[in-house]
């Protein structure tokens, strides 16, 4: 519990214009994008790596729980306070340390948001591959510590593909230094990959030297319509069974595409059109044409209404803004919806599609689907209202029931959302008892007191 004492000594470390517990400030921090809110007792916003090691030895002292977080965009719970905790906020770490075009890295802080990164890269022909739908405001400590995804990662990989190095502080306060600068390293364990993902839980991440990648020539974007959401998946699968991989191959559901009609989706689509996939092809200027062809070829087959293409620089652009947005678009009509962010091998797609409309309708739960369908990514939204109990007890059956039917199919809980508060108590029913061992173990080596980020992440005992 955070005392006058105790603050005292947190606002001797960082000054008082960076030790926040007025009500305004502890309620802005209070949630992510989750439906629930804990306050904490304070918020602090350090502006170095050494202010950070001292922030968690003064929490050591005290035994003040820590809650990192970078914007708080979440989808799980993840930077939610937990009572008498200190949300650790990054937003004034925000310096690019190093940007090294030659060696094809850049050196950052956790604050920075994440399209900035990319668009550093994209000024000397490079890119940061990772594009979350929050890029904009999200910050790359939280795409950190979530591997957070995007479109571009059925081609290019995940936040965890792109990171050479870290630099952390664990929770009794020791600082490391994790992976390097190398595309090639075979030195030590590889903790990089353990940090990331680990939501917090384990250190926390005060720089990242993040990979760069030459940016695409030329990019090349088509809209292709189907007459049923089981359709639109096979095909996902018979493309991601080919040679040529897309830069991007996302699904939207019918519910989806009325749900951002206002961004003039669903214009210009053809009568029957049920789901829409979105594909990019990327590379060389003159190999993009070769690929599109070896797209089409794949795309076709039973169920397939139309091939759109040829849309101009702004189409794409406002049919990025209008996938971009569903995750919004969705909340605004059900703010209390159940979001889960399941993933399948991407040749079962069609069997997660047909489960999710036989449970729908089972369970009399209106669904809404859409995600990253090259990765086997959907995010399912059960689209409740708490107001209903009756609607509330059907949804939760249903949550139940897909997550066995995710777990049946050789899925996981979740593909780029992480687990958070939200999702732990499903954990258990994917992992067995041993790795759930061993993670606590992990867990107890690098937070010995158990001080960063409580009960997210791992189910309880
Ligand atoms: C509209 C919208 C679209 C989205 N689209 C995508 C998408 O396409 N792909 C995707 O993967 N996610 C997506 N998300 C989810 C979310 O944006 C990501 O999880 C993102 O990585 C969170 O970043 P953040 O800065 O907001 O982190 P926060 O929400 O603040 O924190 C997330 C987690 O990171 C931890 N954390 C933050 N900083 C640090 C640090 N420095 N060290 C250790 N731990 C830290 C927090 O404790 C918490 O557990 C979307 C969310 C929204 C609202």
């Amino acid at each position: 519990m955070l005392n006058s004492a105790i603050l005292a000594e947190f606002i001797a470390l960082l000054g008082v214009d960076r030790v926040f517990v007025d009500p305004e400030t502890l309620t802005l921090y209070a949630s992510d994008e989750t439906p629930k809110s804990c306050l904490p007792d304070g918020v602090l916003f350090p502006a170095s790596h050494d202010e950070v090691v001292a922030i968690v030895k003064l929490a050591n002292q005290h035994h003040l729980a820590l809650v990192a977080r970078g914007a708080g965009s979440g989808n799980v719970g993840g930077a939610m306070p937990v009572i008498g905790s200190l949300v650790v906020s990054f937003e004034c770490m925000t310096r690019i340390l190093e940007f090294d075009p030659a060696n094809r890295l850049v050196v950052v802080e956790p604050g920075v948001v994440t399209n900035d990164i990319d668009a550093l890269a994209n000024s000397v022909g490079l890119m940061y591959a990772p594009d979350p739908g929050s890029g904009a405001y999200c910050r790359i400590g939280g795409n950190l510590a979530m591997n957070a995804a995007g479109p571009r990662c059925v081609k290019y990989g995940a936040t965890r593909d792109h990171v050479l190095g870290l630099r952390a502080v664990t929770g009794d306060g020791r600082e490391i230094r994790v992976g390097g600068r190398t595309t090639k390293y075979a030195t030590a364990y590889d903790l990089t990959r353990l940090l990331v993902g680990s939501e917090g839980t384990l250190a926390l991440i005060t720089e990242a030297t993040l990979k760069l990648i030459p940016a695409p020539e030329s990019i090349a974007t088509l809209r292709i319509c189907f007459s049923s959401n089981a359709s639109a998946c096979a095909a996902v699968s018979r493309v991601m069974a080919q040679s040529v991989v897309p830069s991007a191959l996302e699904f939207m559901d019918r519910r989806a595409i009325e749900a951002i009609r206002e961004y003039g989706a669903a214009e210009g689509l053809p009568a029957g059109t049920q789901a829409v996939l979105m594909v990019e092809a990327d590379g060389v200027a003159a190999d993009v044409p070769r690929q599109i062809v070896a797209l089409e070829n794949a795309l076709a087959g039973e169920g397939l209404l139309e091939i759109q293409s040829g849309f101009t620089a702004s189409d794409i652009a406002g049919l990025w803004i209008a996938r971009k947005s569903l995750s919004h678009a969705v909340k605004k009509i059900a703010p209390l919806k159940i979001n889960e962010d399941v993933v399948v091998p991407v040749a079962r797609l069609a069997n997660l599609v047909n489960a999710i409309d036989g449970l729908g309708k089972f369970h009399r739960v209106p669904i809404v689907s859409f995600g990253h369908a090259g990765n086997g990514n959907l995010h399912v939204n059960l689209m409740v209202h708490a107001d209903d109990a009756d609607e509330m007890v059907r949804a939760r059956a249903c949550r139940d029931a897909l997550i066995e039917a995710v777990l049946g199919l050789g899925g996981s809980l979740s593909g780029e959302h992480g687990i958070g508060s939200e999702k732990r108590a499903y954990v258990g029913r994917e992992l067995d008892a041993s790795t759930l061992a061993m993670m606590r173990d992990v867990k107890q080596l690098f937070d010995p007191r158990g001080l960063l980020n409580p009960g997210k992440k791992l189910p309880d005992v």
